[in-house]
């Protein structure tokens, strides 16, 4: 295709090539016969001065497919490895390609990629693609995060690419473009620890930290204390899937986010009916990533990052090994502690402590009994839901709603302070897995409309107005065969 003339672009950076080539290699996207832009957040991008770009543009299709870039760009797919269900394996951006680091209004970098843009070093067995289907859920899922005001990269644009992918059944390609703080991952620190040598792995460590906190370089033990920003983040990150219902379904060690955001979103969901061991990835048979396992996975990948830490915590191993050990110590006690205070603000209670589990316990026990919807339960307590399902009825339920009732008030918690809390913690809308797969019938028969109004829906999650319809009646049973996919 003869050169394009593209919009004016704003500042792009490449800091990230300035690492060992063992980091990354630079790679171009591979083009595609006849991209279509299908979606694009006209927020996000405001925000990072793509205003001036439109989705119905011709350049727009050829930029946000990879199909045509400007001189400027030098784009590059970055190495890592990461723990698979609890098993080492190299891996890298078998298909998603950064494109370079571009600043927000605000002046804060972060990382664009195409994410189904082609093979590149990284890609082992795979074609380098990805479905429709599998980007516009990412796309779906992503900003509902966002809504939710949960950490998450974002989605700017999925653009479809006009040739077809083989999965299960031929459907048509798609670019995502996917935009995060960074893609470090813990993977990628496993990777220079493991595979590379000790010079590597500093360079890594000293780009990780001036690229998401600086500060901490001046510090007594700037490995350590770069250990306790990421186990903070992730203990607020989960904490927070945690409150609303949402399980990530593939969290090994190469999806988690150094910088504490959602990523990767493959096999994940949010749930109906309240079920602690609640699955939906196809390929999770032992249930490693369920729902009710996600902090203690946390912890699990948090370690996988301790120990690729450890020579730059200390040159001597056993003072670095008792160093980490405390620090991992200290871990388990914040995810308990900002656990507490999530399941206190789901029911109002702005202090609550270790004596009170009881109290959430036989909640979540009835919730799981009666596979109770683990959304409109706790719009039903606050008042402002009144569902068809008869078991709020239950006995148990009205008695457990008076035990709530008389700790309360016995704790001297007003009624207006009560509700505040719950209606900053409980969204009144999630993309429940029946309103996602309806949307993505849809997309896949050329429609957009249904997916549009599901992300716009998604983006104000904690909405309370009388007569809105926050339930969306779930079907009984509700998703408890739901089943999700990987890689697709
Ligand atoms: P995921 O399960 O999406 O986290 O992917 C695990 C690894 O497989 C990552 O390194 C991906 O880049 C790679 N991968 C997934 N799907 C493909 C594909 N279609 N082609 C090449 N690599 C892929
Ligand atoms: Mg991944």
């Amino acid at each position: 295709m003869a050169s394009l003339s593209f919009p004016t672009f704003p500042n792009i950076e490449k800091t990230y090539t300035a690492l060992p080539n063992s980091f990354f290699q630079f790679t171009n996207p591979t083009p595609v016969s006849s991209p279509n832009v299908l979606l694009w957040n006209d927020d996000l991008a405001e925000e990072f001065l793509f205003d001036h770009w439109r989705k119905d543009d011709v350049v727009t299709a050829q930029f946000f497919s990879g199909s045509n870039l400007p001189e400027a760009i030098k784009p590059f797919a970055q190495a890592y490895a990461g723990h698979q269900f609890g098993h080492f394996t190299m891996l890298g951006d078998g298909r998603t390609i950064v494109m370079g680091e571009f600043q927000n209004r605000r002046g804060e970098w972060f990382d664009f990629q195409w994410k189904g843009s082609g093979r590149t070093k990284y890609s082992r067995n795979g074609d380098g693609r990805a479905t429709i289907s599998a980007m516009v859920r990412e796309y779906i899922m992503s900003e509902a995060m966002a809504g939710l005001q949960i950490p998450t990269t974002r989605s700017l644009a999925v653009v479809k690419t006009g040739e077809p992918v083989l999965r299960e059944e031929i459907q048509e390609g798609a670019v995502l473009t996917r935009v995060a703080s960074s893609h470090i991952r813990v993977g990628t620190f496993e990777y220079a620890y493991q595979t590379l040598s000790l010079d590597e792995l500093e360079s890594l460590f000293r780009y990780t930290v001036n690229r998401h906190a600086p500060e901490l370089m001046v510090t007594e033990n700037p490995a350590l204390s770069f250990l306790d920003f990421v186990m903070k983040r992730q203990v607020t990150l989960v904490t927070n899937w945690m409150r609303v219902g949402f399980i990530h379904g593939v969290m090994n060690t190469d999806n988690m986010s150094i910088a504490g955001e959602t990523i990767d979103y493959g096999p994940c969901a949010f749930m109906n009916g309240y079920f602690g061991k609640r699955v939906f990835s196809s390929i999770d048979t032992n249930g490693r990533y369920a729902f009710a396992n996600q902090m203690g996975i946390a912890q699990w990948n948090l370690a996988c990052l301790t120990n690729s830490l450890l020579p730059l915590i200390d040159s001597n191993e056993e003072t670095a090994i008792e160093l980490a050990k405390s620090k991992l110590n200290e871990l388990e006690t914040w995810f308990q502690e900002s656990y507490i205070r999530m399941l206190g603000e789901k029911i109002g209670f702005p202090n609550l402590t270790e004596k009170d589990l009881p109290l959430l316990r036989t909640l979540y026990q009835w919730m799981q009994d009666r596979e109770a919807d683990f959304t409109n339960t706790f719009l039903v307590l606050e008042g402002v839901y009144t569902p068809k399902d008869s078991i709020y009825e239950d006995s148990r339920w009205k008695d457990w709603v008076k035990d709530w009732r008389e700790e309360k008030e016995k704790q001297g918690i007003r009624e207006e302070d009560a509700i505040k809390l719950m209606r900053k913690s409980n969204p009144s809308f999630i993309p429940r897995n029946h309103l996602v797969e309806i949307a993505l019938t849809n997309v896949r028969q050329g429609y957009m409309s249904v997916a549009e109004d599901l992300i716009k829906r998604s983006q104000n999650p904690y909405i309370r107005e009388i007569d809105y319809d926050y339930g969306e009646e779930v079907p009984k049973g509700g998703d408890s065969n739901y089943q999700t996919f990987c890689g697709t």
